[in-house]
Protein backbone atom coordinates (compact mmCIF):
# COMPACT_ATOMS: atom_id res chain seq x y z
CA UNK A 1 0.00 0.00 0.00
CA UNK A 2 1.55 3.73 -0.55
CA UNK A 3 -0.13 6.93 0.18
CA UNK A 4 0.39 9.94 -1.15
CA UNK A 5 -0.25 13.33 0.07
CA UNK A 6 -1.35 15.61 -1.84
CA UNK A 7 -1.85 19.67 -0.79
CA UNK A 8 -5.14 20.83 -2.32
CA UNK A 9 -6.85 23.95 -3.09
CA UNK A 10 -7.83 27.05 -1.29
CA UNK A 11 -7.00 26.27 2.48
CA UNK A 12 -4.56 23.26 1.50
CA UNK A 13 -6.39 20.61 2.85
CA UNK A 14 -4.57 16.97 2.76
CA UNK A 15 -5.55 14.44 0.01
CA UNK A 16 -4.34 11.12 0.13
CA UNK A 17 -4.64 8.95 -2.34
CA UNK A 18 -4.24 5.46 -1.43
CA UNK A 19 -3.01 2.93 -3.96
CA UNK A 20 -1.55 -0.52 -4.26
CA UNK A 21 1.15 -1.54 -6.84
CA UNK A 22 -0.78 -5.24 -7.93
CA UNK A 23 -4.22 -2.76 -8.97
CA UNK A 24 -5.30 -0.12 -10.94
CA UNK A 25 -7.72 0.80 -8.62
CA UNK A 26 -7.21 3.91 -5.98
CA UNK A 27 -9.23 5.45 -3.42
CA UNK A 28 -8.87 9.24 -3.09
CA UNK A 29 -9.48 10.85 0.24
CA UNK A 30 -10.89 14.10 0.63
CA UNK A 31 -10.28 15.39 -3.10
CA UNK A 32 -10.64 19.22 -1.77
CA UNK A 33 -9.79 20.91 -4.94
CA UNK A 34 -7.24 20.60 -7.58
CA UNK A 35 -8.71 18.30 -9.66
CA UNK A 36 -5.91 18.53 -12.39
CA UNK A 37 -3.73 17.75 -9.85
CA UNK A 38 -5.55 14.67 -8.58
CA UNK A 39 -6.05 13.37 -12.13
CA UNK A 40 -2.31 14.07 -12.54
CA UNK A 41 -0.92 12.01 -10.41
CA UNK A 42 -3.42 9.22 -10.99
CA UNK A 43 -2.50 8.89 -14.73
CA UNK A 44 1.08 9.42 -14.03
CA UNK A 45 0.73 6.20 -12.04
CA UNK A 46 -1.17 4.47 -14.14
CA UNK A 47 -4.08 4.77 -11.44
CA UNK A 48 -7.98 5.07 -11.71
CA UNK A 49 -10.06 6.57 -8.55
CA UNK A 50 -12.07 3.75 -7.96
CA UNK A 51 -13.42 5.55 -4.80
CA UNK A 52 -14.00 8.52 -3.19
CA UNK A 53 -14.10 8.57 0.40
CA UNK A 54 -15.30 11.65 2.31
CA UNK A 55 -14.14 12.29 5.87
CA UNK A 56 -16.89 14.57 6.48
CA UNK A 57 -19.01 17.37 3.84
CA UNK A 58 -17.17 20.88 4.38
CA UNK A 59 -16.31 22.14 0.86
CA UNK A 60 -12.62 22.18 1.75
CA UNK A 61 -12.96 18.26 1.49
CA UNK A 62 -15.13 18.00 -1.31
CA UNK A 63 -14.67 20.43 -4.29
CA UNK A 64 -13.27 17.88 -7.24
CA UNK A 65 -15.84 14.96 -5.47
CA UNK A 66 -18.01 15.61 -8.73
CA UNK A 67 -16.04 15.42 -10.78
CA UNK A 68 -13.67 12.71 -9.87
CA UNK A 69 -17.08 10.75 -9.71
CA UNK A 70 -18.06 11.90 -13.03
CA UNK A 71 -14.59 10.02 -14.34
CA UNK A 72 -16.19 7.35 -12.83
CA UNK A 73 -15.51 7.40 -8.99
CA UNK A 74 -17.79 6.10 -6.53
CA UNK A 75 -18.76 8.90 -3.65
CA UNK A 76 -18.60 7.46 -0.31
CA UNK A 77 -19.93 9.50 2.65
CA UNK A 78 -21.40 9.12 6.23
CA UNK A 79 -25.17 9.10 6.27
CA UNK A 80 -25.40 12.09 8.39
CA UNK A 81 -23.13 14.25 5.97
CA UNK A 82 -24.97 13.41 3.11
CA UNK A 83 -27.37 16.77 2.63
CA UNK A 84 -23.64 18.67 2.36
CA UNK A 85 -23.57 17.50 -1.11
CA UNK A 86 -26.97 18.41 -2.03
CA UNK A 87 -27.22 21.72 -1.10
CA UNK A 88 -25.03 24.20 -2.44
CA UNK A 89 -26.08 26.50 0.35
CA UNK A 90 -23.81 24.95 2.42
CA UNK A 91 -20.60 25.46 0.35
CA UNK A 92 -19.15 28.49 1.95
CA UNK A 93 -16.20 31.38 0.91
CA UNK A 94 -17.64 31.84 -2.19
CA UNK A 95 -16.60 28.38 -3.51
CA UNK A 96 -19.28 26.74 -5.07
CA UNK A 97 -19.82 22.66 -6.58
CA UNK A 98 -22.64 21.61 -8.42
CA UNK A 99 -25.33 19.52 -6.46
CA UNK A 100 -24.49 16.13 -6.01
CA UNK A 101 -25.26 12.75 -4.41
CA UNK A 102 -23.06 10.23 -2.75
CA UNK A 103 -23.04 6.66 -4.18
CA UNK A 104 -22.63 4.71 -0.98
CA UNK A 105 -23.64 5.76 1.97
CA UNK A 106 -21.71 4.32 4.99
CA UNK A 107 -22.38 4.05 9.02
CA UNK A 108 -19.94 3.04 11.97
CA UNK A 109 -18.28 -0.36 11.44
CA UNK A 110 -18.98 -0.48 7.98
CA UNK A 111 -15.88 -1.75 5.65
CA UNK A 112 -15.42 0.10 2.25
CA UNK A 113 -13.43 -2.47 0.08
CA UNK A 114 -11.75 -0.98 -2.90
CA UNK A 115 -9.92 -3.59 -4.69
CA UNK A 116 -7.23 -5.25 -1.88
CA UNK A 117 -7.59 -2.14 0.06
CA UNK A 118 -10.01 -2.42 3.00
CA UNK A 119 -10.88 0.69 4.79
CA UNK A 120 -12.85 0.47 8.07
CA UNK A 121 -15.57 3.33 9.16
CA UNK A 122 -14.80 5.10 12.66
CA UNK A 123 -17.44 7.57 13.56
CA UNK A 124 -16.29 10.24 15.23
CA UNK A 125 -18.89 12.96 15.00
CA UNK A 126 -17.85 16.59 16.35
CA UNK A 127 -16.59 18.75 13.59
CA UNK A 128 -19.99 17.37 11.84
CA UNK A 129 -22.53 15.01 12.49
CA UNK A 130 -21.29 12.52 10.32
CA UNK A 131 -17.77 13.37 10.50
CA UNK A 132 -15.98 9.81 10.08
CA UNK A 133 -12.12 8.31 10.25
CA UNK A 134 -11.32 4.94 7.70
CA UNK A 135 -8.63 3.05 9.00
CA UNK A 136 -6.23 0.97 7.04
CA UNK A 137 -3.49 -0.85 8.05
CA UNK A 138 -1.48 0.64 10.96
CA UNK A 139 -2.94 4.72 9.11
CA UNK A 140 -6.05 6.40 10.61
CA UNK A 141 -7.37 9.47 8.18
CA UNK A 142 -8.64 11.33 10.56
CA UNK A 143 -10.27 14.49 8.61
CA UNK A 144 -10.92 17.49 10.61
CA UNK A 145 -11.40 15.08 14.04
CA UNK A 146 -8.24 14.97 14.80
CA UNK A 147 -4.96 17.18 14.08
CA UNK A 148 -1.52 16.99 15.14
CA UNK A 149 -1.67 18.59 18.77
CA UNK A 150 -4.98 19.74 17.93
CA UNK A 151 -8.77 19.06 16.61
CA UNK A 152 -11.20 20.27 14.26
CA UNK A 153 -13.74 23.45 15.10
CA UNK A 154 -16.94 22.31 16.28
CA UNK A 155 -18.86 25.93 16.64
CA UNK A 156 -19.96 24.96 13.03
CA UNK A 157 -23.78 24.05 12.36
CA UNK A 158 -24.02 20.45 13.58
CA UNK A 159 -20.80 20.97 15.46
CA UNK A 160 -20.51 20.03 19.24
CA UNK A 161 -17.48 19.87 21.88
CA UNK A 162 -18.81 17.00 24.16
CA UNK A 163 -19.47 14.36 20.56
CA UNK A 164 -16.00 15.96 19.65
CA UNK A 165 -14.30 14.96 22.86
CA UNK A 166 -16.05 11.70 22.85
CA UNK A 167 -14.56 11.22 19.43
CA UNK A 168 -11.45 11.74 19.95
CA UNK A 169 -11.38 9.55 23.20
CA UNK A 170 -12.86 7.08 21.03
CA UNK A 171 -9.35 7.25 19.24
CA UNK A 172 -6.96 7.45 21.76
CA UNK A 173 -8.73 4.60 23.13
CA UNK A 174 -7.63 2.43 19.97
CA UNK A 175 -5.01 -0.26 20.90
CA UNK A 176 -1.52 0.38 19.90
CA UNK A 177 -0.36 3.09 17.91
CA UNK A 178 -1.18 4.36 14.35
CA UNK A 179 0.01 6.71 12.27
CA UNK A 180 -2.31 10.24 12.33
CA UNK A 181 -3.24 11.40 8.77
CA UNK A 182 -5.21 14.77 8.95
CA UNK A 183 -7.49 16.81 6.78
CA UNK A 184 -5.03 19.75 7.33
CA UNK A 185 -1.40 20.25 8.89
CA UNK A 186 1.32 18.29 9.51
CA UNK A 187 0.91 13.74 10.08
CA UNK A 188 1.03 12.60 14.00
CA UNK A 189 1.22 9.53 15.62
CA UNK A 190 -1.70 8.23 18.13
CA UNK A 191 0.70 7.82 20.67
CA UNK A 192 1.72 11.24 20.21
CA UNK A 193 -1.62 12.67 20.92
CA UNK A 194 -2.20 10.49 23.95
CA UNK A 195 0.59 13.16 25.43
CA UNK A 196 -0.01 16.17 23.56
CA UNK A 197 -3.78 16.50 22.40
CA UNK A 198 -5.28 18.92 24.07
CA UNK A 199 -8.06 16.88 25.03
CA UNK A 200 -5.99 15.23 27.41
CA UNK A 201 -3.97 17.89 29.01
ZN1 LIG B 1 -14.34 20.66 7.98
Amino acid sequence: MKIQTLKVGYLQTNSYIVTCDTQKEAAVIDPGGDYEKIRAYLERNGKTAEAVLLTHGHFDHILAAKKLQDDGAKVYINTLDKDFLANPKSISFGFRTQPFSADVLFNDGDIITVGTLQFKVLHTPGHTKGSSCFIIGDTIFTGDTMFYQDYGRTDFPGGSQADMENSLRKLLNLHGDYNILPGHMRESTLEHERKYNPIVL
